[in-house]
């Protein structure tokens, strides 16, 4: 048992289960990994003004910070256990190496800090200390808020080392026993290395959290009320069920209406037809005389949006080939020079409709309005020209899937990215490296994805707008 398995135990019992006893095979490279490794070194070694260096050698030599150690010891009951510490910074002491000693820090996204972070702190300080013959009374959380590293100091008493103990103790449990359930709460699951292995057995055996709406709570009041998997549900009377979900208030009927048709649809790949003729009508009518698509690539933790694309489309004949993409770089030193290209487009075909997926792009081109002053009744205008497409899709389809994401829609109307096993934080991944190495390598990366996103967009306002067609 290591570091990795506490961490992923605190998220996810199965995720632990799966790190250490699951098929390799089965796992799939996360960018969120990847990202995370590459923000914490950066922290780290700007917090250790670059005194930064990796392994035994390192602790002997007394540098002020340390990472890539590995501490192997046993824990009470004989239990091997391995720390991996992310960080060690020397500090004022007495330790084997000489007259200063070394604490853990653990580096910290966002605000918050977690069970996960204490954990990796206490585990660390337990095996380090008689590792290092020196008592560690606190650890540190490095973190960084407006480019300023951030640190906190954690107090490492008995309370918390006696619970990361019982912790660990339920760690070993758990990676000697059978495969933990997939956990209730799938949002865990988004960012998981494990998800496609998950996903496909969540899928065989019905779990109701893969119905679109239906989180732990919802899936937890209809096993109460014996509907415990999705083909129960799928044959259940709406009727029924609305009254058996009263924590929906007045939209009971409706959320038991669409639970129901949802579970159908996934169940038999069929999509379910939702009247809503006057916002596709709408649709067809406004991108008649020509229409752009719009996507961003963002980096969420920076609030920088790093590519702004446009995809062209004076009419629905036109060749895929033939449509005119036009990608807008944001380097964050040249921001006028992006907003004015983007402004330009947009007034360069002042009628025509712009369509997303999601609502970031309607909020960013609204904030860059306000930041080149423009009027009140200017933004209003730019914005009524923005049509959410994942809007009017969830209105007028219910769609045999599991959510509604650009990828997940888009792949089941047959759309294929270019480069393989993409995302958006793959596309930030490949900013982050482009920012590093200036390789425009990743650029050309980053801009093939996007232009990928705006075609897979063009494909489901075809979808809608055929499908509105063919219906009159
Ligand atoms: S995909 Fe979800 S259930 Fe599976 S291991 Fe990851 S977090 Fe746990």
């Amino acid at each position: 048992m290591n570091s990795l398995h506490l961490k992923s135990f605190t998220r996810c019992k199965r995720k632990a289960w799966l790190d250490f006893k699951g098929k390799k095979s089965y796992e799939v490279w996360s960018p969120h990994k990847a990202i995370d490794k590459i923000n914490q070194f950066q922290i780290f070694s700007e917090f250790c003004n670059s005194e930064i260096y990796t392994g035994l050698k390192a602790c002997e030599n007394g540098y002020q910070g340390v990472i890539g150690l590995k501490i192997k010891g046993s824990l009470f009951q004989n239990i091997n256990a391995e720390i991996r510490p992310q960080l060690l910074v020397k500090t004022k002491g007495k330790s084997k190496w000489g007259q200063y000693k070394y604490l853990p820090a653990v580096y910290k996204l966002g605000h918050k800090t977690t069970k996960e972070h204490l954990f990796d702190l206490a585990f660390s300080s337990i095996l380090l200390e008689s590792f290092q013959e020196s008592k560690i009374e606190k650890g540190l959380v490095i973190s960084s808020f407006d480019k300023k590293v951030n640190v906190e100091e954690i107090y490492l008493n008995k309370k918390l080392r006696k619970k990361v103990l019982n912790v660990l103790l339920s760690v070993n449990e758990c990676l000697e026993g059978f495969m933990p359930e997939i956990t209730q709460d799938r949002k865990k699951c988004t960012i998981c290395s494990w998800q496609k292995f998950c996903d496909k057995e969540a899928k065989e055996n019905g779990y109701l959290t893969d119905i679109d709406g239906i989180g732990s709570k919802t899936a937890s009041l209809l096993i109460t009320n014996g509907i415990s998997d999705t083909q129960t549900l799928a044959s259940y009377s709406e009727k029924q069920l609305g009254k058996k979900l009263s924590k929906f208030n007045d939209q009971k009927y409706e959320k038991a209406s669409v639970f129901v048709k949802q579970a159908q649809a996934y169940i038999s790949g069929e999509p379910y037809r939702i009247s809503n003729k006057n916002d596709t009508k709408d649709l067809i009518e406004k991108t008649c005389s020509g229409f752009y698509i719009f996507d961003i690539e963002s980096n969420p933790d920076d609030k920088h949006d790093f590519l702004y694309g446009f995809l062209k489309i004076n009419n629905l004949f036109t060749k895929k080939e033939d449509l005119i993409y036009k990608p807008i770089l944001n380097l964050k030193n040249n921001k006028g020079e992006s907003y004015r290209r983007i402004i330009e487009i947009l007034f360069s075909q002042k009628e025509w409709p712009v369509l997303h997926y999601g609502e970031t792009e309607k909020i960013a081109i609204i904030n860059i309005a306000k930041n080149l002053n423009f009027s009140f009744e200017e933004i209003d205008l730019i914005a009524s020209r923005f049509i959410d497409l994942h809007i009017l899709i969830r209105k007028s389809w219910i769609l045999p899937l599991k959510n509604y994401s650009l990828k997940t829609v888009s792949n089941w109307l047959g759309f294929e990215w270019m480069q393989k096993n993409v995302s958006g934080s793959k596309a930030l991944y490949w900013w982050i490296q482009y920012q590093n190495t200036e390789n425009e390598i990743f650029l050309k990366k980053i801009i093939q994805y996007n232009k990928d996103d705006c075609l897979a967009t063009l494909q489901i306002a075809e979808y809608l707008i055929k499908n509105q067609l063919k219906k009159n």
